[in-house]
């Protein structure tokens, strides 16, 4: 038995076995030292394609029912890179020239991703799914099914080095268990995705790999970040406590979910979920949310070979509205770019990513692309109550440049003939430091605001959400956070608009008392948290949250604050003691 701590992703207790997911492959560069009968060679790499493809299209078909056709599209990217000519073609030559099947396609391969990787940053990065297919091809060439996260038969808990958005959003929901990741932090999209999916996860776990094999028995407390790998009996037993003790706080706090989420003193809080597929309705509508906060569309272009159409997305927006009418839907325009990439979208390598080509930067240039979401969104306004939201603002002329967009897309919907809701509120996501700064400015042009604290954070303490190495410095309760908040609810609650927040909340039930005692109206998080925030807020006053932010701004750190301040709450909140005590820092 071995015990290792990571930091906790997304909350809950799994055990099963692990699958090590590893999509890197050894380079393919020597030789063979016996040079086999080309024909044979060619024959076996003709089989090997033939069975990656089999195995492909079963793989397509389950998600397909599984998850629906969005999810399936993956898989069509992947066929398209096998039959390449360019690839199999070069594949071809390297066995005439003496190679092996698996030394020929791997180098092929190869030469490819060299090929993106000497560009300069100016094409696209295909590499993802080029490694795959030759994990793949390679392992039907070794006699294996090398399997890959879309077809699980059994369910695992799956041990890699990090995710990408799309490896998580492809997984079996069914078949995954956990996920423990060596790299990544908290706010990483790939742990956000498996918080919403109600995934335990567990980050930032150096070393795993070399440490565990497919196979082994495993346990992780995604409330803790502990891990313990061939766990005895004494300690499966320790675990099913933790477990019986966390499903009895989560049952006191379901009591509460069809209560409003209003203070003792009546402030009512727009407690609302952030969701990232479509399928998360259902969570959302069954944890008492009173609608949804965020929808974070980009996941409908991480998960198919191309941009998906006007109709495909008119069709998920429409069936989101629908389930959750008459409460409202927050649907955000896509942010793609940073780590939300996938291989059709033509993004260059980039040095800094995060400070790179995302977001309302990737949508106004890709404004084709922008525009036919922005139609499907305003299509399917008339089967609920849409809000529209804009990410990564940092300049005035980038709002101003979608609402030009969004006023030319309802004139082109009224000459088609097709119905909208004239009366859609748009607003932005306030998440950079220079939105806050501008916020009196922005306020004047948007009908909301909703800030993301992940990158708020993020940027503002210049601290990278997916870098474990800092996850220490990503403090929500730093003095230039929670000034930042304020100044924004300020320049919102002057120009009269409503201000939300919805980037992860800490499980630290404080950071939320003080985001109403600084008087935010909306609060979205991911659905399983809503029960347990809206125990927290009707147990609360407006007033005495209010006071904790007074005392807040007396202290210079956030260790001070989250210490002086916890205490006090401790003393004011008596009914939430089992809430405040859980996160409490080990002394
Ligand atoms: C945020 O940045 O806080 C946010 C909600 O957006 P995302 O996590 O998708 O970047
Ligand atoms: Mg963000």
């Amino acid at each position: 038995m071995r015990r290792f701590m990571g930091r906790p992703g997304a909350p809950g207790i799994a055990q099963g076995t692990v699958f090590v997911y590893d999509p890197d492959l050894p380079a393919a560069t020597a030789r063979q030292d016996d040079p086999r009968d080309a024909e044979t060679e060619l024959a076996r790499l003709d089989a090997a394609i033939a069975m990656a493809e089999a195995e492909i299209l079963d793989a397509r078909e389950h998600v397909l029912e599984e998850l629906g056709e969005d999810h399936a599209r993956i898989f069509d990217a992947h066929r398209l890179i096998m039959k390449d000519e360019t690839l199999v073609g070069q594949a071809r030559q390297y066995i005439r020239e003496g190679w092996s099947a698996e030394t020929a396609f791997g180098g092929a391969c190869q030469n490819i991703v060299r090929a993106f990787q000497s560009l300069n940053g100016d094409q696209p990065d295909r590499t993802g799914d080029l490694r795959d297919v030759q994990r793949r091809v390679t392992g039907h060439l070794r006699g294996g099914r090398v399997s890959g996260l879309g077809d699980l038969a059994s369910p695992v808990i799956v041990v890699a080095r990090e995710l990408s958005p799309s490896d998580t959003a492809s997984m079996p929901r069914d078949k995954v268990l956990g996920f423990i990741t060596e790299r990544g932090g908290e706010t990483s999209h790939s742990v956000i995705l498996g918080r919403s999916l109600g995934i335990p996860v567990v980050v930032g776990v150096e070393g795993l790999l070399t440490r565990v094999q497919s196979g082994d028995a495993i346990m992780l407390d995604g409330h803790t970040g502990q891990i313990v790998i061939n766990p005895d009996a004494k300690t499966q037993a320790e675990f099913e406590n933790l477990r019986a003790a966390y499903e009895a706080l989560e049952a006191e706090s379901l009591r509460f979910k069809d209560h409003p989420a209003e203070t003792r003193d009546g402030r009512n809080i727009e407690l609302l979920a952030n969701i990232e597929l479509p399928e998360e309705v259902e969570a959302v509508l069954s944890h008492g949310a009173a609608g949804v906060g965020l929808f974070r569309t980009e996941y409908l272009f991480l998960t198919r070979p191309d941009f998906p159409g006007e109709e495909d997305q008119y069709l998920a927006y429409r069936g989101i509205l629908r389930s959750v009418a008459p409460d409202p839907v927050i649907i955000r325009t896509m942010d793609l770019g940073g780590e939300k990439v996938a291989s059709y979208m033509e993004f260059p390598r980039e040095d800094n990513p995060s400070l790179g080509w995302r977001g309302v930067r990737y949508a106004l240039d890709l404004e084709e692309v922008f525009r036919t979401q922005i139609r499907a969104i305003f299509r399917a306004s008339v089967y609920g109550e849409l809000r529209l939201m804009v990410p990564m603002i940092t300049r005035m002329e980038e709002i101003r440049r979608v609402k030009v967009i969004i006023e030319e897309v309802k004139g082109e919907l009224v000459a088609r003939g097709q119905s909208f809701r004239d009366d859609v509120p748009v607003g932005v996501m306030v998440e950079t430091p220079s939105a806050v700064v501008i916020a009196h400015l922005l306020a004047r042009e948007v009908d909301f605001f909703s800030i993301g604290t992940n990158d708020l954070i993020q940027y503002s303490l210049a601290v990278d959400r997916d870098n474990r190495k800092v996850q220490g410095l990503y403090d929500p309760f730093h003095p230039a956070i929670l000034r930042q908040i304020k100044r924004t609810v300020k320049a919102a609650k002057q120009q009269g608009i409503p201000v939300g927040i919805c980037g992860e909340l800490p499980e630290d039930p404080l950071f939320t008392i003080l985001l109403i005692g600084l008087g935010l109206d909306t609060i979205s998080v991911n659905p399983f948290r809503v029960p347990e925030i809206k125990r927290l807020i009707r147990s609360i006053t407006y007033d005495q949250a209010k006071s904790l932010v007074v005392s807040a701004w007396r202290y210079a750190t956030g260790a001070e604050i989250r210490r002086a301040v916890g205490r006090q709450a401790a003393r004011k909140f008596p009914e939430i003691a089992d809430l405040l005590a859980r996160d409490e820092e080990p002394s």
